[in-house]
C-alpha cells in the first residue's frame, strides 16, 4: 500500500513538471532560425504525447485489473434516462475505483461534488470525466439539428455548438454526445429530428463543423468539450423507420451513403465515437469487429475511444448474440472502450481475464485510451477544470448566444409555399393567430434540450405581443395538440407537458372560426410536440393529428388567407395542406428564441432562406424516398404501365430535398465551363450567375450536383457535391463557381475501391435538387 502511495505521488508530481515542460519552448541552439513555427509545433506535439504516454504507463503499472476495467465503466448519474436500467450507488462505485467516467451530472455543484470523491477518496485519484447530451445547445437553445442543417451554413453551425461548448465547458462537463451524424431517409424514424438529414455530402460538412465546434483545435483549452460522432453505424437505416430496429444493406451503399459522415467526424478529430444499437448485416454494431477494428480503427486511423450507446452491450443478449459474459467478450473485442449503463464490462471481464477468455492486452489497450482522453482534456493537471463558478455566471444564455439562438433559428426556417406572396405578413391587416402551438412554450426547444429551460423560451405570442403585432382578442387556442388519449397518456409519461383545454374540441373549433371570420389573415400554429420525434418517438402515420386538421378544414372553409406555421421534428405528409392553405413556414422546433425569430420572419424583418436537407413525401407509402435515388431499369413513365410506379400517387415528393423558397427571387444563368474534358490532375471550373430579381436583399443557396452517366455501379441520378450560400442585394448578381476534379467524380466500386470512371458527366447547379440547369463534361 505505502509503496503505491509513493508511486503515485511521484507520477502526479511529474504531471506537473511534463506539463510546464510541455509548454516551454524548445531551444534549438542553432545560429540560424530553421526551426520554423510549424516544426516547432511538432516538436512540442510529440514531445506532449510522449510525456502523456509515459505518465499513464507509470499510472497503469499501479493499477490492477479490477481498476483497469473501472475506467471503462460509464453510470449515469442525475437527470436523464433513456433505458431500461438504471444505474445504482454510483457513488460508492466512485470510490471503489470502478468508475471512469459519469453523464447525466452538470452544474459546477454536482460535478465538484462526484469529482472530489474520485480524487480523494479513490487509490488512484483518478479524475471522472464528464459527459452529457448537448444536442443543439446547453441552456441557450439553438433549434433541432434537422433545422440546424436546413440552414445550410456551416458557419452559423459550428457557432452554434462553440456557444455550445462554452456553456457546457462552464457547468462541469467535458464531453458531449454530439453530432448524431446518421444519414436518414424515412421520416417515420423520430430521431431524424437529431441529424443533419438524408444527403452524405451535407452531412460530412456539418459532422466537421459540429466537431470544430465542439472541440475547438484539440480540446485542449478548458472552454472546447469532446465531442463524440454517433450513431456508429448506420443507425438511421433501421427497417421501417422503426427505432433500435434491424439494419442490413450492401456495402457499396454503406461506403458510398452512409459511412462518409462518421469518416467526416473522424478526420476533423473527434474525440470519441458512440457504438449504435442495431445490428450491422447481422452483427450488432457494439460487438462488430469488421467495423470497430478493420474500418474504424485500421482504415480510418481513429485514435479515440468508442462509447457504447445505453445499455448496447447488454441488449446483445437480445440480438441473440451470446449470455452476458460473451456479449461483455464480444465488446470488448470489438473493440468498444466504455460501457454506458451496462457494467456489463464490471461485471464479466475480470473472470474473462482470469479464464484466459479476454487478453490482458484488450484491457489495457481500453484503459489507456480512456486515461488518455482525460489527460487531453486536462484532468490530470487539474480535476476542476470544467468547474469554473465564475465563468458559469456570465456564459449561460449570455446576450451574444441569444442572438445567435435568434438568428440561426431564422435561417433555419423552410418556406414552403407562399402563394401571392401573402408573406410577409402587412401590419394594417388584421391578423388571426390561432393554433395550440401560438403560446406555447415547452414544445419550443424540442428534444434533447435536457438542461434548457422551456420557461425562457419564447413563444410565437410573446414576441407578437412585443412587437405589437398582437392583442388578446386576435387568439383563439382552435385546438389541442392531441386528443388521442392513449398517445397523450404516453408522451406525459415521459414528461410530455400535453394538456388539454377544458372546452370540448368543438367549442374550440367555434371560437377559431368566430375570430377567423373577422380577420383578414390566420396565422396557424400546429404540428408535433417535442416528445412525437426524437428517440424511441417513430410514427407510421407522419401527418398533422386528426384534430388538428379538423381545426385547418373549419379554417378553410371560412375563405379567409391561411399562413400555416409548422413545428415539427421530421418531414411530415402535406399534400391536403399544400393543397389548401396559402404559406406554409417550416419552423421545426426553433429553440429558446423560437417566438422573436417566427415573427421576424412573418413580418418581413427577416427573409426566410432555409432550405430541406429531408425529403418531403405526399405520403407515407413513398417512403423510403429521397432525392439520390437510382433510375432503375423500368424508370417511371406514365405511358409504360410496366414501369416504376405508383397506381395511386405520382414517384415525386411533395418538397424537394433542397427546396425552400424566399421572398427574393433569384434566377440562374446557364452553367458555364472553364473546359468540357478533364484529365489526369485537371480542373474544371463551373461557374453560373445568380441575380436576385426582387426588390429584397436575400440568400440563395446554390446548389452543386453531379450525375455520372454510365458508371460500373449503377449511379444515382443526382448527387449534391458542393454548395454556396450566397448574400445578394435586391438587383444585385454574383457568379458562383465550383471547381470538378477527379476526386469529385469519384465513388467505392463494386469491389469497394475508390475511383472515377472515364465517361461523361452530367453537371446541375441550380435552388433545389430538381433543378434541370446542367451541363455535360467529359472525364478522360
Ligand atoms: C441515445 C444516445 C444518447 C444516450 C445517452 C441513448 O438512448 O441513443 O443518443 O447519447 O442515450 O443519453
Amino acid at each position: 500500500m505505502r509503496m503505491i502511495k509513493t508511486a503515485l505521488s511521484v507520477s502526479v508530481v511529474s504531471i506537473g513538471v511534463l506539463v510546464a515542460c510541455a509548454q516551454r519552448p524548445i531551444a534549438t541552439g542553432q545560429t540560424t532560425p530553421v526551426n520554423t513555427a510549424a516544426m516547432q509545433k511538432e516538436v512540442n506535439e510529440s514531445l506532449k504525447a510522449q510525456m502523456r504516454e509515459s505518465f499513464i504507463d507509470s499510472l497503469m503499472k499501479q493499477m490492477t485489473l479490477e481498476e483497469k476495467i473501472g475506467q471503462l465503466n460509464l453510470p449515469s448519474i442525475g437527470f436523464d434516462v433513456t433505458g431500461p436500467l438504471l444505474s445504482q450507488d454510483v457513488e460508492g462505485k466512485i470510490r471503489k475505483g470502478i468508475v471512469g467516467g459519469v453523464f447525466n451530472t452538470y452544474t459546477p455543484i454536482a460535478v465538484r461534488k462526484l469529482q472530489e470523491i474520485a480524487v480523494n477518496e479513490t487509490r488512484l485519484k483518478i479524475p471522472l470525466i464528464f459527459g452529457y447530451d448537448v444536442i443543439h445547445g446547453h441552456r441557450t437553445i439553438f433549434p433541432i439539428p434537422l433545422g440546424l442543417s436546413a440552414t445550410w451554413n456551416l458557419n452559423t453551425i459550428e457557432q452554434t455548438a462553440r456557444a455550445a461548448a462554452l456553456e457546457a465547458s462552464a457547468d462541469g462537463l467535458c464531453w458531449t454526445f454530439s453530432p448524431m451524424v446518421d444519414i436518414a431517409r424515412d421520416p417515420r424514424w423520430g430521431r431524424v429530428s437529431e441529424g443533419a438529414g438524408e444527403d452524405t455530402y451535407l452531412g460530412s460538412r456539418i459532422a466537421e463543423a459540429m466537431v470544430r465546434g465542439y472541440q475547438g483545435k484539440d480540446y485542449s483549452s478548458a472552454t472546447s468539450i469532446m465531442a463524440c460522432i454517433k450513431h456508429f453505424a448506420l443507425y438511421g437505416a433501421a427497417e421501417a423507420g422503426r427505432d433500435y430496429n434491424t439494419v442490413d444493406m450492401s456495402m457499396q451503399r454503406m461506403y458510398n451513403e452512409y459511412l462518409p459522415p462518421y469518416k467526416a467526424g473522424i478526420d476533423a478529430g473527434v474525440g470519441s465515437v458512440m457504438s449504435s444499437f442495431n445490428e450491422i448485416n447481422g452483427i450488432p454494431a457494439t460487438g462488430n469487429h469488421w467495423l470497430m477494428n478493420d474500418l474504424l480503427r485500421k482504415d480510418w486511423g481513429f485514435k479515440g475511444f468508442v462509447v457504447t450507446d445505453y445499455t448496447a452491450i447488454n441488449e446483445m443478449m437480445e440480438h441473440r448474440t451470446g449470455n452476458a459474459a460473451q456479449v461483455a467478450q464480444q465488446a470488448i473485442h470489438a473493440p468498444v472502450e466504455m460501457d454506458m449503463v451496462g457494467e456489463l464490462f464490471i461485471t464479466h471481464l475480470p473472470q474473462l481475464v482470469k479464464d484466459g477468455k479476454v487478453p490482458m492486452s484488450e484491457i489495457d489497450n481500453a484503459c489507456r485510451l480512456i486515461l488518455r482522453a482525460k489527460w487531453d482534456l486536462g484532468l490530470f493537471e487539474n480535476p476542476y477544470r470544467f468547474v469554473d463558478e465564475a465563468r458559469n455566471k456570465v456564459e449561460m444564455m449570455s446576450a451574444d448566444k441569444l442572438e445567435l439562438a435568434k438568428q440561426a433559428a431564422i435561417e433555419s426556417f423552410v418556406l414552403l409555399k407562399n402563394k401571392n406572396n401573402v408573406l410577409p405578413l402587412s401590419k394594417d391587416k388584421k391578423i388571426a393567430f390561432i393554433g395550440p402551438l401560438i403560446k406555447d412554450q415547452r414544445n419550443l426547444i424540442g428534444n434533447w434540450s435536457g438542461a434548457g429551460d422551456w420557461t425562457k423560451a419564447e413563444s410565437i405570442w410573446m414576441a407578437a405581443t412585443k412587437a405589437g403585432w398582437a392583442k388578446e382578442s386576435q387568439y383563439a387556442r382552435g385546438c389541442n395538440m392531441l386528443e388521442d388519449e392513449e398517445l397523450i397518456k404516453r408522451l406525459n409519461e415521459h414528461d410530455g407537458r400535453i394538456e388539454r383545454d377544458a372546452k370540448s374540441p368543438q367549442q374550440l373549433i367555434d371560437e377559431a372560426v368566430a375570430l377567423a371570420k373577422q380577420s383578414d389573415v390566420l396565422v396557424v400554429a400546429l404540428g408535433e410536440t417535442f416528445g412525437m420525434s426524437g428517440e424511441a418517438a417513430s410514427r407510421s402515420d407522419i401527418g398533422l393529428p386528426s384534430n388538428q386538421m379538423d381545426l385547418l378544414k373549419a379554417l378553410k372553409a371560412t375563405g379567409k388567407p391561411i399562413v400555416l406555421v409548422l413545428m415539427n421534428g421530421r418531414p411530415l405528409t402535406l399534400s391536403w395542406e399544400d393543397q389548401n392553405v396559402d404559406a406554409i413556414l417550416e419552423t421545426w422546433f426553433a429553440g429558446t428564441k423560437a417566438g422573436a425569430a417566427i415573427m421576424d420572419v412573418l413580418s418581413g424583418v427577416a427573409n426566410p432562406s432555409g432550405k430541406l436537407t429531408m425529403t418531403f413525401p405526399r405520403n407515407v407509402g413513398q417512403i423510403p424516398i429521397y432525392y439520390n435515388a437510382k433510375h432503375t431499369g423500368r424508370p417511371m413513365s406514365l405511358t409504360n404501365k410496366y414501369s416504376s410506379k405508383y397506381l395511386d400517387v405520382p414517384n415525386s415528393p411533395l418538397y424537394v430535398f433542397g427546396h425552400g423558397l424566399s421572398y427574393s427571387t433569384f434566377n440562374y444563368s446557364p452553367i458555364q465551363l472553364s473546359a468540357k474534358t478533364l484529365s489526369g490532375s485537371q480542373r474544371i471550373k463551373a461557374s453560373v450567375t445568380v441575380a436576385n430579381t426582387s426588390s429584397r436583399d436575400g440568400y440563395e443557396t446554390v446548389q452543386f450536383y453531379v450525375h455520372d452517366k454510365i458508371r460500373s455501379l449503377t449511379p444515382p441520378d443526382k448527387e449534391l457535391k458542393h454548395f454556396e450560400k450566397v448574400f445578394l442585394r435586391a438587383g444585385e448578381s454574383k457568379t458562383i463557381s465550383f471547381e470538378i476534379n477527379r476526386e469529385t467524380l469519384s465513388f467505392w466500386n463494386y469491389d469497394l475501391k475508390w475511383v472515377a470512371e472515364p465517361g461523361e458527366f452530367e453537371i446541375f447547379v441550380g435552388p433545389d435538387s430538381n433543378t434541370t440547369n446542367s451541363s455535360v463534361i467529359t472525364l478522360q
